[in-house]
């Protein structure tokens, strides 16, 4: 999110207008625990990031907000979806699932390494004739927390 000008609230709410929807209180508070919270949430952590929030209200509001493409979910092993801003809402990352408890959590890599794999994913995307515009890389395991356990 290099730019400077960048207002995610104006983002959302021109994703919700082409999408025939207003951006409600409800949206707007659903949108700042998203963008709050430490990484993809569960709909529980986001009732955790705001109490205000009603979960029936939530559920419905995640459903709009990833119709017009400004929450992506997050399907892991468990039936525990995550949810977090789109990534052309905030930054290019990658995930560590745990297959065990469901957690995700977020990584970077250094731009360096995002040049090269991107070159390499381009190249085996050509040779299906694909035309690749960006990736996505999850990675699938088992995290520190259930490791110690
Ligand atoms: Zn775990
Ligand atoms: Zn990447």
């Amino acid at each position: 999110m290099a730019d400077v000008d960048f207002d995610l609230d104006q983002e959302v709410a021109d994703l919700l207008r082409r999408g025939d929807q207003r951006y409600t209180t409800g949206r707007r508070r659903l949108v700042a625990a998203l963008q709050a919270g430490e990484g993809p949430l569960t709909i529980t952590q986001i009732l955790e990031e705001d109490a205000s929030l009603a979960q029936s209200s939530v559920y419905r509001n995640l459903t709009i907000l990833e119709e017009v493409g400004a929450v992506t979910r997050i399907v892991t092993r468990d039936d525990f979806a995550r949810y977090e801003l789109a990534e052309h809402l905030t930054e290019h990352h990658h995930h560590l699932i745990c297959t065990t408890c469901g957690d995700v959590a977020d990584f970077s890599l250094t731009s360096a390494t995002e040049t090269s794999l991107d070159r390499a994913l381009r190249r085996a995307a050509e040779e299906a004739g694909f035309a690749a515009e960006a990736h996505r890389l999850d990675l699938l395991g088992v995290c520190a927390d259930c490791r110690a356990a």
